[in-house]
């Protein structure tokens, strides 16, 4: 996609967002402390606060009781030193009192047990009690504050997240699946494969969601019942934001997306591709455990960048980090502090991406609970002068002379294809290997070559335009739909270069499998028929010979039957060696390669290195450099703003064969530099 280089202001804001989620209502009772952030504010070159996000008992302590004033002024004394609100909806948890009041607000889990109230994102997202409570709530928000200057932005709940299994959410379910299978049961039942283990229904009233005590293999089901989850939400979603788009027209709408912390990928339980849509601007939660004892820090920094790509291109537009760490947080296995200079290199890493902002949770740290040691930028200590604090002003600091990179965005000639549905289908899918179909980590291993040579990559979604791209990567769609197919064939028809891998096109979008083989169309473009999947044990071994060299295979091996493509590598070993394993073809103007077995890192170095030059890809801004240095940019139309990130341990000399200024420090560069350890420089060169 070659996006222009015009800037798009996703917020009104013409700077960069420093600052994050503000709880003043923990601290009502301290009015000192209050005093003191606004000094600390400031010192912090923090701009921009989040509040309200767990305030409904404090806005509400008593059913119909509202208390706003203590809001107006904290709103009022962050305007007056020239900051700005980003005004959350209180959903994400709710007062005890309505949980005791109106039980039906409780979710209940998928083993069929209603919840006690407590934690949070604990409510039925179905209850007709708590779609009221909340809207009446966001139309007091709306009514009370649309209008402040200081107002910035809408941050609706909070990482909306969970199902729940109560009967209101079965009926919603069960007049969802009327209205897609058109009020045909006989359709639902051929869809969900229903005659397999008696499991054909005669009334639409028998149809429960999946759980352990009950049905949880019928993948349709399964499939249909996770699209619900997601429109759901969604549902909820913008029964919140109906007063508010009402009101306030012309503010911004975000919620805050999440990763998967412990591999960091994307976000599993919710369909992002679908809420985007509902969005004005893509926000997302980035915790990250840098200085990890199971990976480089630079490993890290690519999936951080995978991510960053995946949600910037859900909406084609730059996107806010929401929440981050200014340290450590408190619900990783091990919390450990982010070492001297990580906080602004990650920092800087988002923004290189595509943020527009750095946001921290939380920007005061609590006192008690499970949060009172989850990083913070004032400590219990209170002090302008502990290192976290220091590190934080630097942030704010850099961000103050980075205002003319607000809104830019960069074009991409490579994207790769995440799809949120086909994980769901192939987490389901009982076959395989059951620990290691890793859907996402694949995607990841496809994009590191193209992150270790600074290409940038768009990482997109099934319904996106694929037409801008000169190469789209397709690893492992399990699911793929006669529309997605035919969306491939003509990407390849009109001279596209395509890349896909084992486990690709094996069920349709109800997760049944194709019939007579390998789709028609697949085989068409690819030339090939893959007949079989070899599933590895963890510590079987194949080999793939490509390029006059030997590649370790694990996992997945897909024996193919060869019908018009060229055989550019061949398996190794076992009762298909000497087949082949690696294919092109051409097919109209395009190409199509298919790999068909699960290889090391240096094989899709070398694979990709190959149409890397074939496609004259090339990064945005070349600076010479080696493993561990990444080089994002951005654009506008005068200028590039080149991050160069130094992901290691160690000193790096990078070379920069153009003219530069130094965006932070105002000198003019070129030729060799000297990067320190997660020493980050960003510049500007002229486009
Ligand atoms: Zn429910």
């Amino acid at each position: 996609m070659m996006p222009t280089n015009e800037k798009t202001y996703t917020t009104a804001a013409r700077f960069m967002l420093h600052g994050g989620d503000y709880n003043p209502d923990q601290w009502l009772d301290h009015p000192e402390i209050l005093a003191e952030d606004l000094k600390l504010m400031k010192l912090s070159g923090s701009n921009t606060f989040s509040l309200g996000i767990f305030a409904w008992s404090t806005l509400e302590p008593e059913e119909g009781q509202f208390h706003f004033e203590w809001l107006d002024s904290i709103i009022d004394n962050i305007a007056s030193i020239g900051g700005r609100v980003i005004l959350a909806t209180p959903s994400g948890a709710r007062p005890a009192w309505m949980s005791q009041k109106y039980p039906e607000v409780l979710r209940v889990n998928e083993s069929r047990v209603q919840q006690l109230h407590g934690g949070r994102h604990n409510h039925c997202f179905t209850s007709p009690v708590y779609r009221e409570k909340t809207a009446k709530m966001n139309r007091m928000l709306a009514e009370r504050y649309g209008k402040h200057p200081a107002l910035l932005m809408w941050h609706i709940s909070n990482e909306y997240g969970g199902e729940c299994h109560c009967d209101k959410c079965q009926d919603a379910f069960r007049s969802w699946l009327k209205v897609k299978y058109a009020d045909d049961l006989k359709a639902l039942n051929d869809s969900w494969w229903g005659p397999f283990w008696s499991h054909t229904f005669s009334d639409w009233s028998q149809i429960e969601s999946p759980s352990p005590i009950g049905e949880n293999m019928v993948h349709g089901l399964n499939l249909d019942w996770k699209r619900f989850v997601t429109d759901q939400t969604i549902s909820f979603f913008e029964n919140e934001v109906t007063a508010i788009k009402e009101l306030t027209p012309d503010i911004p709408i975000t919620t805050n997306f999440m990763a998967d912390t412990h591999d960091l990928i994307p976000f599993q339980s919710l369909d992002y591709s679908k809420f985007a849509k509902h969005l004005d601007v893509i926000s997302w939660d980035a915790y990250p455990a840098w200085h990890n004892d199971w990976e480089t820090t630079a490993n890290l920094a690519m999936k951080v960048g995978f991510i960053n790509d995946l949600y910037r291109s859900l909406k084609q537009q730059p996107f806010l980090l929401m929440e981050s760490t200014p340290s450590a947080v408190n619900w990783h296995k091990v919390n450990k502090a982010k070492r001297p200079g990580m906080h602004l290199l990650s920092s800087m890493q988002m923004v290189a991406h595509g943020s527009d902002s750095i946001l921290y949770f939380q920007w005061r740290k609590s006192r008690g609970s499970s949060e009172k040691f989850h990083g913070a930028v004032v400590d219990h200590d209170n002090s302008a002068e502990n290192r976290v604090f220091k590190e934080v002003s630097k942030v704010g600091e850099t961000l103050g002379k980075l205002s003319q990179v607000v809104g830019t965005n960069r074009p991409a000639d490579v994207a790769i294809l995440y799809d949120w549905e086909n994980n769901w289908a192939l987490d389901h899918a009982q076959g395989y290997g059951s620990e290691t179909k890793s859907y996402p980590q694949t995607l990841q291993e496809h994009y590191r070559t193209f992150w270790e040579q600074d290409i940038p990559v768009d990482v997109i979604t099934k319904e996106q335009d694929f037409s801008g791209y000169k190469l789209l990567v397709v690893p492992m769609l399990y699911l793929a739909s006669e529309r997605t197919i035919a969306r491939l064939k003509r990407f390849v028809a009109d001279g596209g270069t395509v890349v896909m891998t084992y486990i690709s096109g094996i069920v349709n979008e109800y997760d049944l499998t194709y019939l007579g083989g390998w789709h028609q169309d697949l085989r068409d473009v690819f030339g090939i028929n893959p007949v079989e999947t070899d599933t590895l044990y963890p510590s079987d071994r194949n080999a793939v010979h490509y390029g006059g060299r030997s590649y370790e295979l694990t996992d997945y091996a897909t024996v193919l039957e060869n019908h018009s493509a060229d055989v550019v590598g061949t398996y190794e070993q076992d009762f298909y060696a000497e087949t082949p394993a690696v294919t092109s073809n051409r097919y109209e103007k395009g190409e199509a390669y298919y790999i068909g077995g699960r290889l090391e890192e240096q094989f899709h170095r070398d694979f990709y290195q190959g149409l890397i030059r074939e496609l004259s890809l090339q990064p945005v801004f070349p600076i010479a450099h080696g493993p561990g240095v990444s080089v994002q940019v951005r654009q506008d139309a005068a200028q590039d703003y080149a991050f160069v990130m130094n992901f290691t341990e160690q000193e790096q000399t990078v070379s920069i064969d153009a003219k530069a200024k130094d965006l932070v420090t105002g000198e003019d560069l070129s030729g060799e530099l000297a990067l320190a350890k997660y020493e980050v420089r960003i510049l500007a060169v002229n486009g």
